[in-house]
Formats: structure tokens, C-alpha cells, sequence
């Protein structure tokens, strides 16, 4: 028998060696045997004979069966299509495609934008509401747990319709014995004390759409008459962070080309605001606007990503919470060994519906015809759904089957992918680069927490990555 190296990416963590293991997304720590098994395959192919002579044959019994060596007649298995009826977990519900503010960076609204929502309704009705509560129930057969998420335009905009949605889902939930939990994304900019109150009493969890400091959320988070709305929002923003009791808050901030400054934004919202968890995404634009980060800046984000995510590892040693959710995000999926046939759940385990009602892969495609999937009223249409999933699917992108991130990437947004490449199917090469950084340093870290305090990576088991 001859054996090869296995597909991995070779990591440290606080000095030891770890493989991060392609096939099966697992991480294995490599002792001084193994190790020199590992060294004397990366000259070449070996026989048994001579790697049992070296380590023994229980170690390359323990390698082969981690996929961290192969026998030269091995061959990739390619990941399986998920079931056509694949159930449902999370409904998007866009209760309104209106919005108070006119972010010039926004995908609804922007040159970028997808949505085509000419003469379809500004705001959902409760019919179409209750229609989009029934379609999740039915649709997430098998599942006790199911989640609806609240968006916009501005959500709040439509704040009588969600609490009809919330008493009429937790009702039919409880009826059926199955357990549902509701979260939103706002701007903040109309929340009030007693929406803060009620949000608290109903345990609904709570995305800020916030871009920083005065300076840099006012770049671009402005009304229509191009008044920044920080100032609205910054003491409505403390008062829910003081009042709202029953759930972490989470700020979600855009970057952009004239707002990359990572470090400072963290420090701002994180400890002069009080946020619980910090998430950072660059801009989902064309390469081509002004507010577009391009090499220089990703590379500048990736060097204060991994500041940051150092600072998260000091904290992590000591076993406390840190607040920059990109890093526990990924360590999620890292320690529960994910391996994505497709980067997100859009079209599968998710949905977005509209204000008409209409069924989009995501909150991001909807009102657009191009992505429409079906209706709340009829269902999905399983031909198109298959056409989405398929164009996404691991095994479509060819470009991706040789990177080792593929198991956390899998080739990156749908979305983003439309507005670069005009196929939600296109692999996101633009930033490979800088998602095999952004993973390796992931990796490191999660290495360093597991020699050094591995009990820390329980809180990962449970936490759904997003
Ligand atoms: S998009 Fe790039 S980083 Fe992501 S899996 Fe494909 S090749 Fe790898
Ligand atoms: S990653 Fe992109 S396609 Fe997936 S749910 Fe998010 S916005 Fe939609």
C-alpha cells in the first residue's frame, strides 16, 4: 500500500501543531510521531512499510482514519445534495420593504440593488402574515425549534403587524407542542420605551443595524434629507441595551471603504455603548462604487480583524465572553466541524418572504422576481428551489474544490455573488484571499483554546453560527 498526504491545512496553536482536515472538517492535533509521518509524506509518497517503520501501525491507522494520510488509490467523495423537501427552520419575514433612512450603501435601495417592488405592497398584511406563520409550521416538519425573523426596510415601521405575528405563531406553536423564537433587525431610530418594554417581555432578540462612532455611522446610515441618524439613535440605542433584559443585544455594522476602522468601532459600540456582541461584513457592492472596499482596504481589515480577534483570544484563556462575533461565529463552526454543502441556509433551512408574500431565498432577495421561489399561499416551487440549490452546491464550483476553506466558505454569499457575478452560483473569488486569512486565523486561535483552556470551546456546541 502507498500512501499520500491527506487534503488539510497545517495550523499552530500556542506551539503545537494542528491539521485542519478538509474532508471531514475536523481538527486533529499532531504529536512528535505523527508529526514526522506528516514531514515525511510532504516529500513525497511512502509505503507502508516505511511510514510503520517510522511511527508504528497504529499511527498510521490514526492518520489514515482522520483522512490526514491517503492510499494513492483514494478518491474524493463529493458531498451529497441535501433532500429536496429539506425542512424549514427560519422564516425572514420582511414586514414592510419601506424605510425611514436612505443609506446610500443599501441593497434594497442602492444602485445595486435586486428587488423589483413595483406594485407589489409596501407593507405586509396580517393575512399574508398568518399565511407566512402557517407555511413555516408546515414546512418545518420534524423540527421542534423554529425561529422567525423580523426585517425590513425598517421593521419597526410595522411594529402592530409584529405583535399580531408574535401572538398568532407562539399560539399555533404552543398548540402544535413545538417551540418558537423570534428576533429582529432594526436602525433603531423608532424604537421608544414601550416597544423596548415589549421586546423585553415577549425574549426577542435584538440586531442593531449600527455603523460605529458619530462620524462613522453618519457617513452613510442618513435620512432622506442627508442628516446623519446618530444622534436619534444613540440614546435610544442605550435605553434598549439598559431595558431590554431578556436578551443580549448585537450590533451589526457595515464596512465600508470610508468606514474601516475596526478597532475603534469595536471599542465605541462594545464599551461605550454596552453591545453585547460586535459583527462586522464589508459592503455587498459592485467593485466599481466609491464605497467599495478594495484590496488595500480588505487587507487592512484583515490585519485589525486578527488584532481584535488576539485581544478575543486573551479574553478566551481567561474564560470570558468577548464581544467580537466573527470570531465565535467561525470557532462555532469550527468546533462543531461543519462542512458546508452550501455557504448558508438561503433556500434551505431559510426563507424570506416579502411583503406580497412571496418566497425568496433569503431577506436579501426579496420582492425579486428574478429570485422568486414560489408563494406563502402555495408553496415553494421545488424546480426552481432545485435550480438555486444546485447553482449553490459545493459541487458546482470548481474553483472552490481545491481550497482548504471550502468547508466553512463554500464558495460565500448568494447574494453577493449576484451583485458581483450575476449568479448566485459563482464562487465569491474576491475574497478567497482573505476568507483563507480570516479561517486561518480562526484556526489558530481555536488551536491555542484547545491546548491552553479547552473547556472555554463548550460554549461553542450550541451557539448557531450566522
Ligand atoms: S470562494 Fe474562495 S475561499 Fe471560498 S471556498 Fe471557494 S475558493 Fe475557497
Ligand atoms: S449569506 Fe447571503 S445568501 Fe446567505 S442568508 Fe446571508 S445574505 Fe442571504
Amino acid at each position: 500500500m502507498t500512501y499520500r498526504l491527506g487534503e488539510f491545512h497545517a495550523f499552530d496553536g500556542a506551539g503545537r501543531k494542528f491539521l485542519y482536515l478538509v474532508p471531514s472538517a475536523g481538527i486533529f492535533e499532531l504529536d512528535e510521531v505523527s508529526a514526522t509521518v506528516v514531514a515525511r509524506l510532504e516529500q513525497g509518497e511512502a509505503t507502508r512499510a516505511e511510514l510503520a517503520a517510522l511511527a508504528g501501525e497504529d499511527v498510521i491507522d490514526e492518520l489514515y482514519q482522520a483522512h490526514a494520510i491517503a492510499t494513492t488509490e483514494g478518491f474524493v467523495e463529493p458531498l451529497e445534495q441535501p433532500p429536496a423537501e429539506f425542512p424549514l427552520q427560519t422564516l425572514v419575514m420582511n414586514l414592510t420593504n419601506q424605510c425611514n433612512l436612505s443609506c446610500q450603501y443599501c441593497y434594497e435601495f442602492g444602485e445595486d440593488k435586486v428587488a423589483t417592488p413595483e406594485g407589489k405592497p409596501k407593507f405586509m398584511n396580517f393575512e399574508t402574515a398568518k399565511a407566512s406563520v402557517d407555511y413555516l409550521l408546515t414546512s418545518s416538519a420534524g423540527r421542534r425549534a423554529i425561529h422567525i425573523t423580523f426585517f425590513g426596510g425598517e421593521t419597526l415601521m410595522n411594529f402592530p403587524l409584529l405583535k399580531q405575528v408574535v401572538d398568532y405563531a407562539s399560539a399555533q406553536a404552543a398548540e402544535r407542542g413545538r417551540y418558537i423564537d423570534f428576533s429582529l433587525t432594526t436602525n433603531a431610530t423608532l424604537l421608544t420605551p414601550a416597544i423596548i418594554e415589549y421586546l423585553s417581555d415577549k425574549r426577542i432578540g435584538v440586531t442593531v443595524s449600527i455603523d460605529g462612532s458619530k462620524e462613522s455611522h453618519d457617513k452613510f446610515r442618513v435620512f432622506a434629507n442627508g442628516r446623519g441618524s446618530y444622534d436619534i439613535i444613540e440614546p435610544k440605542v442605550r435605553a434598549l441595551i439598559r431595558d431590554h433584559r431578556t436578551r443580549p443585544i448585537t450590533a451589526r455594522v457595515t464596512m465600508t471603504s470610508q468606514a474601516m476602522d475596526v478597532l475603534g468601532t469595536y471599542r465605541h459600540l462594545k464599551h461605550d455603548l454596552g453591545f453585547h456582541e460586535v459583527g462586522f461584513a464589508p459592503v455587498t457592492t459592485s467593485p466599481n462604487r466609491l464605497y467599495s472596499i478594495n484590496e488595500r482596504g480588505l487587507d487592512s481589515v484583515l490585519d485589525q480583524f486578527r488584532r481584535l480577534a488576539g485581544e478575543y483570544l486573551d479574553y478566551a484563556l481567561r474564560g470570558e465572553h468577548h464581544g467580537f462575533s466573527n470570531v465565535s461565529d467561525t470557532l462555532a463552526e469550527l468546533h462543531q466541524g461543519v462542512s458546508k454543502s452550501h455557504p448558508c441556509g438561503a433556500g434551505l433551512g431559510l426563507v424570506g418572504v416579502g411583503p406580497s408574500g412571496d418566497i425568496a431565498p433569503c431577506h436579501r432577495f426579496v420582492d425579486s422576481d428574478t429570485h422568486r421561489l414560489g408563494h406563502v399561499s402555495s408553496g415553494i416551487d421545488r424546480a426552481r428551489q432545485a435550480d438555486f440549490l444546485g447553482r449553490g452546491h459545493i459541487n458546482s464550483k470548481t474553483d472552490c474544490h481545491v481550497c482548504w476553506a471550502r468547508p466553512v466558505c463554500a464558495g460565500g454569499c448568494h447574494h453577493e455573488a449576484y451583485v458581483r457575478y450575476g449568479d448566485t452560483g459563482h464562487p465569491n473569488l474576491h475574497y478567497c484571499e482573505w476568507i483563507r486569512g480570516w479561517t486561518d486565523t480562526c484556526l489558530r486561535i481555536y488551536g491555542a483554546i484547545a491546548a491552553q483552556n479547552p473547556g472555554f470551546l463548550e460554549l461553542f456546541s450550541e451557539r448557531k453560527a450566522a
